[in-house]
């Protein structure tokens, strides 16, 4: 019987990417198109039999967990052809434990998505997250094709294969330069056109080096495999792609306010669950959680990676195919990287008002200096500092509701009529 190490947690999230950084599309602010160049000369598809090992592993390392996830992302994972994920529904029955449910969930760009795709995912209640960043000329402005034209078209034929066979789908929406003063276009679009009631908003930061950036200018610095620049970790710099950091907290806020007087309970927008949950103290996002490390990557090829953020050379714990993941996720090195979240943070965070809901947000996007020149304050936290503060006073009312056993929509109620 497989041994599962002491130090492994319960649960943990694993992102499966079938075709690495593969995909049909060529997004401007794409972090991960250029980690095709880790894998020089690789035809980017996962084998039949890693996948069986993936899923057998998945299920095996949450053995005392009642719901697992099997979650494909890529690159873009529908490339790999429907074939491959009925297999995957195979073997995930195959090795399911006693009391285990299974939830599967995509994370595309939807323009492959038809008929068969969409009926496909319906029979195995598939939850399908949707690339979208707003109504045409928002979504266009970065969501491109390798000649440049926009994926709009694409993507809404997508949609309506998953609308017209009843799937299940939030839209994930990265909020950048072109979409950040639009908030509530932004918003009505999934609400009232798309009939989303799962939202979630997606900062992009996107960091260069100095020498290979004229800011505000985008970056389109050519490396070996691929058209975009591998994620340089070294400098200040963020391309002018990337959100503003106010306008990321003031996006967020023009949201909150539509939604808290008239969608709470109808709409579910992921950053105000999140906030809400803190408010109650509980963590469901590795972002705002004290700690991280577990949310990892599974490469094409086997390789283990730390987190989504960290698919690089020196965040490689090893493949599946060696060492069974759940010893890799346990290891000592998984756990510092977890822990390393909370260890770093500056005084400046330690002693911040915020800090329960926000605690220091993601480590990837910790590069700027504290007002006392100390490292690792996030790139975000005039954002996050300006919405965490704006939300507090409905926040606390709908946690109020919910310790007392209500419903946090009753807040519109309470404190908007
Ligand atoms: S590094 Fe960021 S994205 Fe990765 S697990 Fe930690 S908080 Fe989450
Ligand atoms: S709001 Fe800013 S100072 Fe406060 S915890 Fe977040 S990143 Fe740190």
């Amino acid at each position: 019987m497989l041994h599962i190490p002491k130090t492994a947690p319960p649960f943990f999230h694993l992102l499966a990417k079938p075709t690495g950084a593969a995909c049909n599309l060529d997004c401007k602010y794409c972090f991960f198109l250029s980690k095709g160049a880790l894998y020089p000369g690789s035809r980017f598809r996962m084998d039949n039999e890693l996948l069986e090992t993936y899923i057998r592993q998945l299920l095996e390392s949450h053995r005392r967990w009642p719901e697992v996830t099997v979650a494909w992302q890529g690159g873009e994972p529908t490339l790999m052809g429907l074939e491959f994920f009925k297999l995957s529904v195979e073997y995930a029955e195959k090795y399911k434990q006693p009391g285990q449910t299974i939830l599967h969930t995509i994370q595309t760009n939807g323009t492959k998505i038809d008929d068969g795709w969409a009926s496909f995912f319906k029979k195995h209640n598939f939850l399908v997250g949707l690339s979208v960043d707003g109504p045409r000329e928002l979504h266009d402005a970065y969501r491109v094709n390798r000649s440049g034209a926009g994926s709009f078209d694409q993507v809404m034929a997508g949609w309506e294969h998953l609308r017209r066979h009843g799937v299940d789908f939030n839209i994930l929406c990265s909020v950048h330069a072109a979409n950040q003063d639009y908030p509530l276009e932004v918003y009505r679009f999934f609400r009232d056109e798309q009939k989303a009631q799962f939202i979630q908003f997606i900062p992009i930061v996107e960091r260069v080096s100095a020498s290979s950036s004229p800011l505000p200018n985008p970056v389109r610095m050519k490396w070996p495999g691929s058209g975009h620049p591998l994620d340089a970790r070294t400098d200040r710099l963020v391309t002018g792609r990337s959100v503003g950091a106010e306008q990321y907290g003031r996006f967020l806020i023009k949201i909150f306010e539509e939604w808290v007087r008239r969608d709470v309970g109808k709409v579910f927008v992921q950053m105000f669950d999140i906030t809400l949950a803190s408010f109650i103290g509980r963590y469901s996002l590795c972002v705002f959680s004290p700690a991280c490390g577990n949310a990892l990557v599974l490469e094409h090829n086997g390789d283990l990676y730390s987190c989504d953020h960290y698919v690089e050379p020196g965040y490689k714990l090893g493949n599946i195919k060696e060492i069974h993941m759940s010893e890799l996720v346990a290891s000592d090195k998984q756990r510092r990287f977890g822990r390393d979240k909370l260890d770093r943070l500056p005084r400046n965070c330690r002693e911040c008002k915020v800090l329960f809901a926000c605690n220091g947000g993601c480590p990837a996007h910790r590069f700027l200096e504290t007002p006392d020149g100390e490292p690792g304050l996030n790139y975000l936290c005039a954002g996050y500092k300006l919405f965490f503060n704006h939300v507090t006073r409905p926040m606390n009312s709908m946690a109020s509701l919910l310790r007392q056993g209500r419903y946090a929509d009753e807040v519109m109620s309470i404190l908007y009529q």
